[in-house]
């Protein structure tokens, strides 16, 4: 009976060893490719400056990248639930979301930018009183556009959504980050982008609160990217300077 015992203990212990090692050997980004040139799909791959970013974290980690693509709004829960280790898409810092999850040290900045069509008269975002903004459900540009005086807000799943209402003439202007603005503007002559942004911001990645050791990891790997100069390599494959 003792023998069967210590056999069957033997045998979980394996099987939770094996269990474990598989999860830790992994690392899950969770992202919403939909979001050009930080990510977005590619053929049936997901590409982008955060997949490469989280790629070389990973790499440098000696883990092996899981991608989980989902709805912009479930990621911060998806790396508060510990379902994925990390959330990694574009994702600024706000104070509102440092209440369930820690962020990175930043790898970016960006800006929420209005597109409007060319012939509109919202020429700043005092200009937006009053009018009917499409914005990505649960993003920044949600946010903020909320607070706008006598604002209708148009909510989509996606941004691109939000651009292609703008084109059917359905809303007045779209607030949202300042790099896919750029990609959904050069992709329609009838639109462009007002000069004086709306808010300027910061992308980090986000960790669940109680991981210090892999917010650290994350960190360090971070600071090996901007010395080595890889993380420029990678922003500047996919951004050019001149646009
Ligand atoms: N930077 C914006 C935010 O964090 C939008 C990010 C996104 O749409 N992927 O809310």
């Amino acid at each position: 009976m003792k023998k069967v015992l210590c056999l069957a203990a033997s045998v979980l212990m394996m099987v939770s060893l094996v269990a474990c090692t598989s999860k830790t050997d992994e690392l899950v980004m969770a992202t919403n490719a939909e979001f050009p040139p930080y990510e977005y799909h590619q053929g049936d791959k997901i590409v982008g400056i955060d997949v490469e970013i989280c790629q070389a974290i990973a790499d440098e980690m000696g883990r092996k990248l899981v991608i989980e693509d989902m709805g912009f709004d479930s990621i911060i829960t998806s790396v508060y639930t510990g379902k994925a280790d990390l959330g990694v898409a574009g994702l600024t810092i706000t104070e509102d979301r440092l209440k369930n999850i820690n962020f990175s040290t930043p790898y970016a900045k960006a800006t929420q930018v209005i597109i409007v069509s060319e012939d509109s008269d919202i020429k700043s975002p005092d200009d937006l009183v009053g009018k009917t903004i499409g914005v990505q459900t649960g993003t920044t540009g949600d946010v903020y556009a909320a607070d706008i005086e006598k604002v209708k807000l148009e909510r989509y799943n996606k941004g691109f959504e939000a651009v292609q209402a703008l084109t059917q003439g359905k809303i007045d202007a779209v607030i949202i980050d300042n790099e896919p603005a750029k990609v959904y503007v050069s992709q329609n002559d009838e639109l462009k982008i007002v000069d004086e942004a709306f808010t300027e911001e910061e992308y980090a990645i986000a960790v669940a609160k109680e991981n210090d050791e892999l917010l650290n990891e994350v960190n360090s790997a971070i600071a090996k990217l901007k010395e080595s100069g890889k993380l420029d390599e990678i922003v500047n494959k996919y951004i050019s300077a001149d646009n």
